[in-house]
């Protein structure tokens, strides 16, 4: 980037020093990753150039032959991923599919029902300081307290209650598998739409490990930078008989130009996942998940629904008399990126929470397995162990920058 360190040398220091940050530190936040070089590249291209409204083969702009391989390239290769009949690769983010969805099909006052927030819901699924819960009326169901999974007759009988427009299905904290059949049974049967966001999870779910919603939903929406391992943005599958307005809720309803380097690092992305060595990278990021739980519990720590099944796990701090926000701090001066998280029931507020939620992507990303797995919980233990010893968190974090030196963020690991 030399042309950066030129033109813009507080940006490129900005840059450097994340880059330092990311190589140097545990990434523990379950909602991010890091991509591949041929995605960054793909990411970072000329593409960035051109504008291309509206669709491959129909556009409002000339030129655009070229980014419409692309974008016919992510569409075909993301509908063979996950089975779908249509995919709209277009939106800005997971936040924006949801919009164009809730555009297409409800009017301002319908009722919309998703998770709570608290319980794991994400915030555009009606929570009310999101444009979700102050256009729509919006009903949510839980998890029960003590097993931590979703309550599904409590969420039959608001169905009954409330007859939703749409039922969302979906978590952004929910670390076990979730009964889309169910939700599709449920969703049929109170004549709601069923939208499955599957942010979180789209990469376990294409490599075929959680169970799709493809076949229960009317519609899928998902970010393509979690688990999927792509660039930052969103996603759309759905039946084909919803193409047409979900096209046109996207552009021209919520968005202008689609951003077709993004589009295109998402081919890319969608490429690799259908690649076999995704399956064993997903494999990887379920096992990683797990070994870390059970250690966990060795170690006396209380786990929400006592483990996991996919890629994160939520630690509930209560019993050990630690809040979110004092472990979340605590291990960044450790060199531990984690999030602190609200459990479901938590007393305390959002910016405070008596939780921290854990994810594996990033690290199983780098190729750290089971025994890297063992070797990350004890170093949380010890700095959770005495939040507030600085001496002891430097200690800590100069172990952290050691252990990361053997895993390079562009590992070869999964690259074949
Ligand atoms: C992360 C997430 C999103 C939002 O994605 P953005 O790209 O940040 O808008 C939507 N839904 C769920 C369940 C998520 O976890």
């Amino acid at each position: 980037m030399t042309s950066l360190a030129q033109t813009d040398p507080e940006i490129f220091a900005a840059i450097e020093q994340e880059r330092h940050r990311q190589t140097h530190k545990l990434e523990l936040i379950a909602s991010e990753n890091f991509v591949s070089e041929a995605v960054l590249e793909a990411q970072g291209s000329i593409l960035t150039h051109k504008y291309a409204e509206g669709y491959p083969g129909r556009r409002y702009y000339g030129g655009c032959e070229y980014v419409d391989q692309a974008e016919n390239l992510a569409l075909s290769r993301v509908k063979q991923l996950f089975h779908a009949d249509y995919a709209n690769v277009q939106p800005h983010s997971g936040t924006q599919a949801n919009m164009a969805v809730y555009f297409a099909i409800m009017a301002p006052g319908d009722t919309i029902m998703g998770m709570d927030l608290a319980h794991g819901g994400h915030l555009s699924h009606g929570a009310v300081k999101n444009f979700s819960g102050q256009l729509y009326r919006s009903v949510t169901y839980g998890v029960r307290r003590v097993t931590g999974e979703v309550d599904f007759d409590t969420l039959e009988g608001l169905l009954r209650e409330h007859r939703p427009k749409v039922l969302v299905a979906g978590a952004s904290a929910y670390p076990r598998i979730l009964d889309f059949a169910r939700f599709g049974r449920l969703a049929r049967q109170y004549e709601a739409y069923l939208l499955v966001d599957i942010a979180h999870i789209a990469g376990i779910i294409a490599a075929g490990l959680h169970p799709s919603p493809v076949p229960e939903a009317d519609f899928v929406t998902s970010t393509t930078h979690k688990t999927l391992r792509g660039p930052r943005g969103g996603l759309i599958l759905a039946k084909e008989k919803y193409g047409k307005i979900l096209d046109n809720q996207i552009f021209p309803g919520i968005q202008g130009g689609p951003l077709m380097h993004t589009i295109a690092a998402k081919a890319v992305a969608f490429k690799e996942a259908l690649r076999s060595s995704f399956k064993r990278y997903q494999q990887q990021i379920l096992t990683n998940a797990r070994t870390m739980a059970e250690e966990f519990k060795q170690r006396g720590y209380s786990l929400i629904s006592g483990g996991t099944d996919n890629h994160l796990i939520l630690l509930d701090l209560t019993p050990i008399d630690l809040t979110g926000q004092v472990a979340e701090k605590a291990l960044d001066q450790a060199g531990i990126t984690v999030n602190k998280n609200a459990i479901p029931y938590d007393p305390r507020p959002p910016m405070v929470t008596s939780g921290i939620r854990i994810g594996t992507p990033a690290v199983t990303t780098r190729g750290m397995k089971e025994a890297e797995m063992r070797v990350i919980v004890e170093l949380i233990d010890q700095a959770l162990s005495d939040p507030h010893d600085s001496d002891r968190l430097q200690r800590i974090r100069a172990q952290v920058k050691d252990f990361c030196h053997q895993y390079p963020l562009f590992s070869p690991e999964w690259e074949t």
